[in-house]
């Protein structure tokens, strides 16, 4: 049985769906990050600068950045008190309108999260280990689509980039989320071009690519890539660039794996992951780069 985004119509677009400019703390102006991104090869990015009333809740307006091969996400790293730890939120914004409406006094996460997808946002709870964000702050952001699994500035400068910890205890849990690979790119440190999502649409248009991230048509990378998966039987069946891991995850502690050299198609038992609940894949190469699925549902399959 296909799984999407493998078998539809499109093409796959790769872009960094989490950046920032001068326009909040980022040390390069809007149109040099995307010049970076697009001749770096990038179909898109989106200029998620921190939407705080010191930078005067700024949605970048990186239109006239636009070219025929590389288009933009507007949107925005939106912020309210308070986290458990009583530290402020973080969630990342992509498709929002230029006059989103600053936040209001009183408003809390669930709330800004709402809000956010209401206006027409993908949104997603980002760098989950760096702030240590817990599992009931995650819990109760319900209008999330996703959550970070890496982000490459955590990583960079704090060893703190992977949040697949958070992403499988809400799984476990019954929270349908996908995963979500970023830059996070100040420009302050080596900080840009590790962490990017490859989004099946049918056009570079800014309107499908959003759409297609909220249907979960994407997959994220530091530099493996998953080129097909798909049931066949009671295996979950998965093509992929030269790999030295190909692992299943579950509830739980359920977990399968493929390892060697140069692995490029791995047969991996699904039915271990039990009839109920979601499975999901990783790939890593021996550079340690890695490639992310969406969960999978059992009950959607
Ligand atoms: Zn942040
Ligand atoms: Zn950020």
């Amino acid at each position: 049985m296909p799984i999407n985004p493998f078998h539809q119509a499109g093409r796959f677009y790769k872009g960094n769906l989490h950046t920032h400019s001068t326009t909040s703390d980022g040390v390069l102006g809007a149109e040099e990050v995307c010049r970076r991104y697009r001749e770096r090869g990038y179909d898109f990015i989106c200029l998620s600068d921190h939407f705080l009333p010191a930078y005067k809740f700024p949605i970048t307006d990186t239109r006239p950045f636009r070219t025929e091969g590389f288009t933009t996400i507007l949107g925005a790293e939106v912020h309210v008190p308070d986290t458990d730890l009583g530290e402020k939120w973080h969630l990342l914004a992509n498709g929002l309108p230029l006059d989103f409406e600053p936040t209001r006094p009183g408003e809390t996460a669930p709330e800004i999260a709402a809000r956010c997808a209401a206006a027409g946002a993908f949104v997603s709870m980002v760098h989950p280990a760096w702030n240590s964000l817990s599992l009931a702050d995650a819990s109760s952001i319900t209008a999330a689509h996703a959550i970070e699994v890496y982000n490459h500035t955590s990583a960079v400068k704090t060893d703190r980039g992977d949040g697949t910890v958070l992403l499988d205890q809400l799984l476990s849990r019954g929270h349908r989320l996908n995963a979500l690979a970023c830059d996070d790119a100040h420009f302050e440190a080596d900080d840009a071009f590790g962490a990017w999502v490859m989004v099946k649409a049918l056009s570079r248009d800014p309107d499908a690519l959003v759409a297609a991230l909220k249907a979960g048509h994407y997959y994220s990378s530091t530099g493996a890539e998953i080129h097909d998966m798909r049931f066949e039987g009671d295996e979950l069946v998965v093509a992929c660039s030269p790999a030295s891991g190909v692992y299943l995850q579950g509830k739980g502690s359920r977990a399968a794996q493929l390892l060697g050299r140069d692995i490029t198609l791995a047969r991996l038992p699904a039915h271990k992951m039990g009839k109920h609940g979601f499975m999901r894949v990783t790939v890593v190469n021996a550079h340690g780069q890695r490639a992310w699925s969406n969960p999978i549902w059992r009950d959607e399959h």
